[in-house]
């Protein structure tokens, strides 16, 4: 894994979201959902993280923590020298100039009874950034950058088109000039044209603009087009973290292995036989004990479901939580 040089812009240690649950009676002790169970990664400035793995393993959990949208029970985000989970909430107020979210389902995030205009300048305006000319002018300037059109401005959420409220939401992300952004499932519930379009947007503003991503989603083959390393969740755990190519081509994991070989590949070479995991997710609450994969591996072992793999690194940055690497 990187180390925390002075091109590291996020480094993540051993975040944990804890979810209370009603316990099953008045004197049970509390249930927790263990959504995130200690995940330590870094981003480089100007990089591109993927975090992949099932509906329900924690990723967006993890993506949410980050921007303090939701608390987290325990750990460090460090945003260059800053611990945010620190900061007072008017200090991480200041902070989220330089740290947005593009969420998966614009319709839901973009207040249907404003215009395209009021969306995006609503950040300029409360942070005090910019009115009158200079207001319109930044306004013209990222719907420019986005790829929207003067015209589109007076226009609301439910006049566009899935892309187009897509793009409306980078706009309006982009309007404080982030340094890092979340994108979570920000293209999963687009048609696989428009989410290769909307790709390459999020590609040439980060040339543009040196922005670090965080992108989640649960398509290995949506990751692999944006991302320069991939981490791979596993019920709350970070499973496997390396480049995008050790991942696609050398996947040690076999959690790993199974979501490679499910991504369709149109050259006759690069096909795999697919890996069918058997069962579902196991629960957050109550994770099977040692390996929370072991339920589903096809290469479990004996020491498997006592013996919890801690993450070592397996090669220069390709670190793996498996006994199989010991
Ligand atoms: Fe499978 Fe065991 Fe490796 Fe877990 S530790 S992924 S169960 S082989």
């Amino acid at each position: 894994m990187m180390d925390g040089s002075d091109s590291m812009l996020l480094e993540v240690n051993d975040l944990q979201m804890h979810y209370p649950v009603r316990s099953r009676s008045w004197f049970a002790k509390p249930d927790y959902v263990r959504a995130v169970d200690g995940v330590s990664f870094s981003i480089a400035k100007g990089e591109t993280l993927g975090l992949i793995g099932e509906s329900g393993c924690g990723k967006s959990s993890v993506g949410r923590s980050l921007l303090r949208l939701i608390t987290p029970t325990a750990g460090k985000v460090r945003l260059e020298d800053v611990n945010i989970l620190d900061l007072s909430k008017r200090e991480m107020r200041d902070r989220r100039r330089e740290m947005q979210i593009i969420f998966q389902d614009p319709f839901s995030s973009l207040d249907p009874r404003l215009t395209a205009e009021q969306i995006v300048s609503e950040p300029l305006v409360n942070f005090k950034v910019a009115k009158g000319r200079e207001l319109s002018r930044r306004i013209e300037e990222l719907f420019d950058q986005v790829g929207l059109q003067k015209q589109h401005l007076k226009r609301f959420p439910h006049e566009f088109s899935g892309g187009q409220r897509q793009r409306l939401g980078i706009a309006r992300a982009m309007a404080l000039n982030p340094r890092f952004v979340v994108c979570d499932e920000a293209v999963s519930a687009l048609d696989v044209s428009v989410q290769a379009q909307i790709i390459n947007l999020l590609m040439d503003l980060q040339e543009q603009l040196g922005l670090s991503y965080l992108f989640i989603s649960h398509d290995l083959a949506v990751v692999e087009h944006i991302s320069d390393r991939v981490a791979v969740m596993y019920l709350g755990k970070i499973v496997e973290i390396a480049d995008c190519h050790s991942i696609l081509q050398n996947p040690q994991h076999p959690y790993t292995q199974a979501l490679v070989s499910a991504v369709p590949r149109r050259h006759p070479s690069q096909k795999k036989e697919k890996i069918i995991l058997k069962g579902d997710l196991p629960s957050a609450t109550n994770p099977p004990k040692g390996c929370r994969f072991h339920t589903r591996c096809p290469m479990a072992m004996e020491r498997c479901s006592t013996v919890e793999p801690i993450i070592k690194r397996f090669s220069d940055d390709h670190a793996v939580a498996c006994h199989l690497i010991d």
